[in-house]
């Protein structure tokens, strides 16, 4: 196999790409607790005749094809858990597991890295390097399955790592990438304020954690716009209040959390520090305590630059690829920077986004679905970053 065949051979391989997703696609398992899917996984790497471990930081499967320990090794990662939400779709693929879903796409990013493990396998005289194939558990729950998998070893002798992610704020046809910081950090709080309750009419005679947790909530806004920097992004989302249940009544305890999302760590620390101050000034003037569980996120996902070229490249020679986009950082959350910490590599975005297929639905939400020719670019585009990336580590 040579470059200018890959085309033909994810081509060739669409309806592996699919037949694989829609088995996933219908049998999603949640996050932590995978059992199926990546034994399905584990066997039909061991039919391909490679190195498998099963069970890598928990669920993780890890299969390696190892042409000369000498040579240069990338990894490609693909994660594979599924989400408690109800499928909504009509289609005959749909979620046979009642309130569990593939509403992110992980069920293709697995297909596109087996179907890329099996055409490397069976073309592997031609590979100029060793391949690592990393299928990830647990990506959506923190704290992931891929700190785990790197404790565990699955990072070891690995020089260079590509993952994909579908995206249906992406067309048909895009890949998008994202050079340096592609995400931010998604920290949750939950902060049980605790009164002590009493008759409405006599609000004397209690302390009234309503009241504070209203406090709370506006004082918040105050450290967003008044203690971060102006120049640094930061998102504070208060998304759960819940106290109080009679109108005469005022209640012990309101429950408040929510969310906040930075990109650097600075950002962060401020707004941390100004969220204990908030509730310890809240002490002081109100009498109420608290409990606070504050929840770091992922690390930010930090794309090399060097790496990111070789993607952009395998995208400008894919003639299905008529779009090649560089994207705004978001502040969503990938555990992909965890690899990234350790080894350089990219994370790019294929476009799957096709009204007439209704693949136009935002991720996470029960009609989620995919343009699956977007497979097609997905892989193509993987295998020719790998070739690439061997071509340029032979010629240093
Ligand atoms: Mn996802």
């Amino acid at each position: 196999m040579e470059l200018k065949d890959i085309e033909k051979f994810a081509n060739d391989n669409f309806n592996e790409l699919v037949k694989l997703r829609r088995h996933f696609h219908m049998n999603p398992e949640l996050s932590f607790k995978e059992v199926h899917t990546p034994a399905y996984i584990a066997d039909y790497l061991r039919d391909l005749g490679l190195d498998v471990q099963e069970g890598v930081g928990g669920r993780g499967v890890v299969g390696k094809l190892i042409i000369d320990e000498k040579l240069p090794t990338v990894a490609l990662r693909a994660d594979f858990d599924a989400l408690p939400i109800h499928d909504q779709k009509d289609v005959p693929y749909r979620s046979v597991v009642p309130g569990v879903m593939h509403a992110c796409g992980h069920d293709a990013h697995t297909s596109v890295i087996m179907t890329a493990a099996r055409i490397l396998s069976e073309n592997k005289d031609s590979l100029n390097g060793n391949v690592v194939f990393i299928f990830q558990h647990a990506e959506e729950v923190d704290p992931g399955g891929a700190i785990q998998m790197i404790a565990d070893g699955c990072l070891d002798g690995v020089d260079a790592i590509f993952g994909q992610h579908v995206s249906t704020s992406l067309d048909i046809g895009t890949i998008g990438y994202k050079k340096g910081t592609a995400t931010g950090m998604p920290d949750d709080f939950t902060v049980k304020i605790k009164g002590r309750g009493g008759h409405a009419s006599k609000p004397d005679g209690a302390i009234d954690p309503l009241a504070a947790a209203i406090s709370f909530c506006s004082q918040m806004q105050y450290a967003v716009t008044r203690k971060a920097s102006p120049m640094e992004p930061v998102v504070l989302s208060i998304t759960m209040f819940n106290g109080g249940h009679q109108h005469n009544v005022i209640p012990d305890e309101v429950e408040v959390g929510g969310t906040i999302r930075t990109f650097n760590k600075e950002t962060q620390d401020i707004m941390i520090k100004e969220l204990k101050k908030c509730l310890e000034g809240l002490v002081t003037i109100t009498g109420i305590s608290y409990d606070l569980d504050y929840m770091k996120g992922y690390p930010p996902v930090v794309n090399d630059d060097k790496k990111t070229d070789i993607v952009i490249q395998a995208s400008d020679e894919v003639s299905t690829v008529d779009a090649i986009q560089s994207l705004e950082p978001d502040l969503g959350g990938e555990d992909f920077s965890y690899y990234l910490q350790r080894v350089p590599g990219t994370f790019y975005y294929t476009g799957v986004r096709n009204a007439s297929f209704r693949a136009d639905y935002p991720h996470h939400h029960g009609m989620f679905d995919i343009d699956e020719k977007g497979l097609i670019n997905a892989l193509s585009v993987m295998l020719r970053s790998v070739f690439i990336f061997f071509e340029e580590e032979a010629s240093k």
